[in-house]
């Protein structure tokens, strides 16, 4: 099984139904510099892949599915998360724009 090292995150400015805008991660780019879709990183994860936040400096996070994006109302799906531990620069949705 693969192990991949995610470093950046891509995100989307959207209008959820009642008109709020907040932004939701789209896609992923690994440490390789290649860019995976929530739905390809959630599909490797059902295939027993581990993903992680690769911050400097900071312990790894794994990456995890959620089913919908937590934005109020949003039905963006799959979505991705990280587990909360001491420190959030290794969240996944702090993480630098790529
Ligand atoms: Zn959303």
């Amino acid at each position: 099984m693969g192990t991949y090292y995610v470093t950046k995150v891509r995100k989307q400015a959207v209008a959820s139904k009642d008109g709020a805008y907040h932004e939701h991660i789209v896609g992923v780019v690994t440490n390789l510099d290649i860019f995976y879709t929530n739905k390809e990183v959630s599909d490797s994860i059902d295939a027993g892949h581990d993903w992680y936040t690769a911050v400097d400096k900071e312990p790894r996070a794994k990456i995890k599915k959620l089913r919908f994006c937590s934005g109020s109302g949003c039905l963006h799906s799959p979505y991705l998360t990280t587990n909360p531990d001491h420190t959030t620069r290794n969240n996944l949705e702090n993480l630098p724009r790529g």
